[in-house]
């Protein structure tokens, strides 16, 4: 007999009450009809506040898996214990707010199959609703990416299939601040790429605030490249150069007998050289808290409760 296919299915939802129902009704249907694959769906409660644990509990479907954080850990924390208790031969990681189409699964899965390839991976031709400020600012924050770090992630998103091999060398990577997109792009393996548009939430509004944004993008930058820490020394250099202009006019003016009070300066060169130096401590400070949160090791996440795992 043929060894049957399990594929399963990661959702990592925080506070999506409004949504998940819709988003798990939408899965069930797309997949309903791939008889000759068996389905595991784990939806991952990244310390939900509202009513999110209770819908995932009373859906009633014998192959829907539960899993409760002790508090909110964050979507790469939900993502890593999905992929951690995942045991199909391949895994799709989906958003729960209805943003991720669910009826390209089955496009996903026969790719996966004909191709042979170990990623098939759904890259935005359509960012959705973003303001114009984000908009410029992620095409700025990842051209700046891909220039340092050789990091090419622009228009990936989470919404993807990857093979159990995949998934086995996720989980070699053991840092505390993981970042799967990144992670995936850079692992190798053979891919394939979906056009889709991201769509609108369902409801409610995203849980990303804009200082999560930067904290998210500084998070990336430091993670992936060395480039913040190498501008202190070109800064540096430049701030010299700039400096040896400065010494030798000056000296050039008191020569000369014209040198005037330099009040105005001195003042400008002072806050100016004081704010590059806060920039410079607090890059710096920004890898050594980084060192910090890895040296301590600390689980990524704590499970509460779970929901349909058998003891093996
Ligand atoms: N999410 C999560 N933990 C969080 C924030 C978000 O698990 O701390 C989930 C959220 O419920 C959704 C997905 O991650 O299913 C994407 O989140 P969101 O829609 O807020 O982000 P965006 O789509 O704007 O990237
Ligand atoms: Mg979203």
């Amino acid at each position: 007999m043929n060894k049957e296919t399990l594929i399963s299915i990661v959702i990592p939802v925080y506070n999506e009450e409004q949504n998940l129902k819709k988003v798990l009704d939408g899965i069930f249907y797309h997949i309903n009809n791939l008889k000759d694959i068996n389905f595991e769906i784990i939806v991952v409660d990244d310390g939900s506040i509202d009513n999110t644990w209770n819908i995932i509990s009373d859906y009633q479907n014998r192959i829907l898996k539960g899993i409760r954080f002790s508090r909110n850990f964050g979507k790469e924390s939900a993502i890593a214990a999905g992929l951690h208790y995942s045991r199909g031969d391949a895994v799709i990681v989906i958003d729960g707010d209805g943003q991720h189409p669910a009826e390209l699964i089955p496009e996903m899965i026969k790719i996966w199959r004909e191709k042979k390839v170990d990623i098939v991976e759904c890259v935005k031709i359509y960012r959705g609703n973003e303001p114009f400020f984000y908009k410029i600012g992620s095409i700025i924050f990842y051209s700046l990416l891909k220039f340092s770090s050789g990091l090419d992630i622009k228009n990936s998103s989470d919404f993807k299939l990857i093979s159990k091999k995949v998934v086995d060398a996720y989980k070699q990577f053991n840092e505390s601040l993981i970042f799967y997109r990144g992670i995936i792009s850079d692992i190798g393996f053979t891919k394939f790429q979906i056009p889709f548009s991201v769509k609108e939430r369902i409801a409610d509004r995203t849980k990303w605030s804009f200082w999560a944004r930067v904290k998210y993008a500084i998070n990336i930058a430091t993670s992936y490249s060395s480039l913040p820490i190498n501008l202190i020394t070109y800064m540096g250099i430049l701030t010299l150069i700039i400096s040896i202009i400065g010494i030798v006019h000056t000296f050039y003016k008191k020569i000369e007998g014209s040198a005037v009070s330099g009040f105005t300066t001195v003042i400008i060169l002072i806050l100016f050289l004081g704010s590059l130096l806060m920039i410079s401590i607090g890059i710096i400070g920004i890898y050594i808290a980084k060192i910090f949160i890895e040296v301590k090791h600390r689980p990524r996440y704590i499970i509460k409760e779970s929901l349909n795992f058998k003891k093996e």
